[in-house]
């Protein structure tokens, strides 16, 4: 009797589980140089307002709205970014550009198109005014003593240049998950040598050490292991210093599986039969201590698996609250007429708004993901007409 295929939500919260038990909680100092992909280890509280001061977000001129009383005002100073102004002169305006403080007094400001000039230099205001236009407010971003980016925050360009305006030049993270990648085949020879009749270039190992550097881990190449218990035994014994074993292959229950046989001697082991295509089989357990997490062989497998469960596992292990990627409903451009027992995550293209198929989806083809922007999601049990809504779920998303 076959056991249920486990939905892929409840494995993904397990493992989410298995993360949170396992929170690595070491945190380093880096500067914003560094933090690219990182994952910040404590709150940000603004330590000063944004703005510092009231300034202007035109180029024009500054006044006291009180003081135009539909007469011209003559100039009584220029104020450019990066200048500190005397207060206004009461019955005067300045000139003013754009980000340079408000003087003390000023409460508006005409942007330059609106106004013409005298022939002795006055300012004349063509349009009704506002008090506080085109002013922006200190504290209007931000107030000292605001929380700005939330412990557990992926930093990217956007939060780097949020510390930057703050004026902070580190920031303290979690130190990077060490991973060792390891791929299992005895096909298995690596692009640069000479490929033997049986033999396949180990294209996993690329991907995913790729991919996990650019999730901000640390990677461990481990290379390829033979289909071999004794030699499967050595290579997961030398990794005892990192924080997970990811290896590819050799998960599908068959003879082949010296993973599975060496974690259930000397750790545990957890084998799932996954409701996802690709990548129905995966390897969870432990070896001697050390999380090992066995994805399926078959490259398209190996990428959803490792996008959909290992990703996120190792973001939250790095304290990430954010973890899923976001996906949106498109219209299918395609009918799928067969319900399946697996949830599928076909590579797919957005063409003229709708979700179409890469033709050959078998899970041994890594070119459908090189033309592919993302997944298409059908639920299991699902059939599809044309023009129904699918989640899609865009690449973009996952390999960052
Ligand atoms: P396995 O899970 O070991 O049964 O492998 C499933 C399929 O994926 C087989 O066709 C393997 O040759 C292929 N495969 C396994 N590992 C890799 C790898 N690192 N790179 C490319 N293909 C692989
Ligand atoms: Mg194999």
């Amino acid at each position: 009797m076959n056991a249920p295929l486990m939905p892929v939500e409840q494995a993904l919260q397990q493992l989410l589980e298995q993360a949170e038990a396992a929170l690595i909680i070491e945190t380093q100092q880096v500067s914003l140089d560094q933090a690219d992909g990182r994952v910040l280890a404590e709150d940000v509280i603004a330590s000063l307002d944004l703005p510092p001061w009231p300034n202007s977000a035109m180029d024009g001129y500054a006044l006291r709205l009180s003081d135009w009383v539909a007469e011209a005002l003559p100039v009584s100073q220029r104020i450019v970014a990066g200048s500190a102004p005397e207060p206004l002169e009461r019955g005067t305006c300045a000139r003013i550009f754009t980000g340079a403080p408000m003087p003390q007094g000023a409460d508006t400001v005409e942007m330059q198109e609106n106004i013409t000039l005298t022939d002795d230099g006055r300012v004349v205001f063509t349009q009704p005014l506002k008090v506080g236009q085109n002013v922006r407010p200190q504290g209007q971003e931000t107030r000292k003593g605001d929380r700005v980016l939330a412990q557990g925050t992926r930093l990217g360009p956007v939060e780097l240049g949020l510390a930057a305006s703050l004026g902070l030049s580190h920031l303290t993270v979690c130190r990077r998950a060490r991973v060792a990648v390891l791929s299992t085949g005895d096909e298995l020879v690596e692009p640069g040598q000479a490929l033997g009749f049986g033999q396949i270039y180990n294209s996993n190992r690329r991907v995913l050490i790729s991919w996990l550097q650019r999730l901000g881990c640390e990677v461990v190449d481990a290379g390829i292991l033979p289909d071999n218990l004794e030699q499967t035994r050595a290579a997961l014994a030398a990794l005892d210093q990192v924080d997970l074993i990811l290896s590819t292959g050799g998960v599908s229950v068959g003879e082949a599986d010296f993973l599975g046989v060496a974690l259930r001697e000397e750790g545990e082991l957890v084998l799932w039969k996954l409701a996802i295509k690709p990548g129905k089989p995966l390897t969870f357990g432990r070896f001697r201590g050390v999380p090992v997490m066995g994805l399926p062989g078959n490259p398209a497998s190996t990428l959803v698996t490792f996008g959909l469960l290992a990703r996120p596992y190792l973001l939250r292990r790095m304290g990430a609250t954010q973890v899923q990627p976001l996906g949106f409903d498109l219209p299918a451009g395609f009918a799928w007429n067969k319900a399946g027992k697996r949830r599928e995550y076909l590579r797919a293209q957005v063409q003229n708004g709708r979700v179409v198929l890469y033709p050959n989806q078998s899970s041994g083809v890594l070119l459908s993901a090189a033309w592919a922007d993302g997944f298409a999601e059908v639920p299991e049990n699902t059939t599809l007409a044309e023009g129904d809504a699918v989640r899609f779920i865009p690449l973009s998303e996952l390999l960052v």
